[in-house]
């Protein structure tokens, strides 16, 4: 293990060269410092483990020089040990306000002064251990909340998060009277895609299908792969029509795009759209089945289309 780096603020030389040579004998590397300000830029630039301050020095007391260092967000960490003559309560005090992690009066005993130092170093040590477990902890929870919401393949929102997504949009335009409209995307002729060439040539379109989804919308949109080969855009402020539009742009670009391992480059998508303000759509639900209807119609009217559906609709199919 490397020897713990130690600073000693000091002002008298003759009491300095003493704990110095007391601490080396120990096993610490000590570092001198004579005065307050001294003691700050040999802070910055050598970063001791612990810092053994004396109260009483010429400029920059100990006090101030204290204050400084538990204000610096780099330096605050280190464990300051008080060294001082003083030894008033009253002292103690001010001296463990400001920041002081122990206070040691002088003429110290050697054997309690190193037990200070040990103490501190290991209270150290256990902090520096706790931060970092609690960085790992929170790294792992991001982890698994990403997780949660994500979909593997295509690193789109998964069902459960479209769900939440939905839930809220919902809630808004229904309170604000706002439009919003939900796109629902079915890959055509899929199987065959996986027949022809594979179910990993399949993983891989799908991931392309992802790409270009999320090129083609806003940021306040979302996209979520809601099943096999099937996706879901949920986009707020947005009517029907303008959703149309949004559609068929992407409609066009997934036609046009070349998925290399497709011969004649057929992969294309049909599109159902459904969306609020609707009288007749009071639920969620309904404006999937909605938009479901919408899709299941650009299948019937021969694919690589777009279609719109309403809660008039809806009715129409019971
Ligand atoms: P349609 O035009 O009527 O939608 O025809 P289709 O073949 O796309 O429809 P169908 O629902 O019958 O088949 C969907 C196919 O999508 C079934 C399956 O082979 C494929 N599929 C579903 N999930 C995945 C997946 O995660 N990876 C791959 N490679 N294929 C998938
Ligand atoms: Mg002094
Ligand atoms: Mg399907
Ligand atoms: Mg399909």
């Amino acid at each position: 293990m490397a020897k713990a780096k130690v600073l000693l603020v000091e002002d008298d030389s003759i009491q300095a060269n003493i704990t110095k040579e007391l601490l080396e004998k120990v096993g610490y590397d000590v570092l001198w410092a004579a005065d307050g300000i001294n003691a700050i830029k040999t802070v910055k630039s050598e970063r001791p483990d612990i810092i053994l301050l004396d109260l009483i020095l010429p400029g920059l007391d100990g006090y101030e020089v204290c204050r400084w260092l538990k204000l610096d967000e780099s330096t605050k960490g280190i464990p300051v040990i008080m060294l001082t003559v003083k030894k008033e309560l009253s002292d103690k005090i001010s001296g463990l306000q400001i920041g002081a992690d122990d206070y040691l009066p002088k003429p110290y005993n050697e054997l309690e002064l190193n037990a200070r130092i040990y103490a501190s170093l290991r209270t150290k040590t256990l902090q520096d251990e706790l931060k970092m477990k609690n960085k790992q902890l929170e790294e792992l929870l991001y982890k698994v909340e990403y997780m949660a919401i994500t979909d593997a393949l295509t690193e789109l929102y998964n069902r459960r998060r479209l769900h939440d997504v939905l839930g809220k949009e919902f809630e808004r335009s229904k309170r604000y009277s706002t439009p919003f409209s939900v796109v629902m995307l079915d890959l055509d002729h899929f199987k065959k895609v996986n027949d022809n060439y594979g179910h990993q040539t399949g993983d891989m379109i799908l991931r392309g299908v992802a790409k270009i989804l999320l090129s083609s919308i806003r940021d306040i949109d979302t996209a979520s792969r809601y099943g096999g080969e099937e996706f879901v855009l949920v986009l707020p402020n947005t009517a029907r029509n303008d959703a149309k539009n949004v559609a068929e742009r992407i409609r066009e670009t997934i036609e046009k795009n070349n998925f290399s391992i497709i011969e004649n480059n057929l992969l294309t998508v049909s599109i159902g759209i459904s969306g609020l303000p609707d009288k007749k759509i009071e639920t969620e639900d309904k404006l999937m089945r909605c938009a479901d209807i919408a899709l299941y119609r650009a299948k019937q009217n021969g694919r690589n289309r777009t279609e719109i559906a309403d809660g008039k609709d809806l009715e129409n199919a019971h």
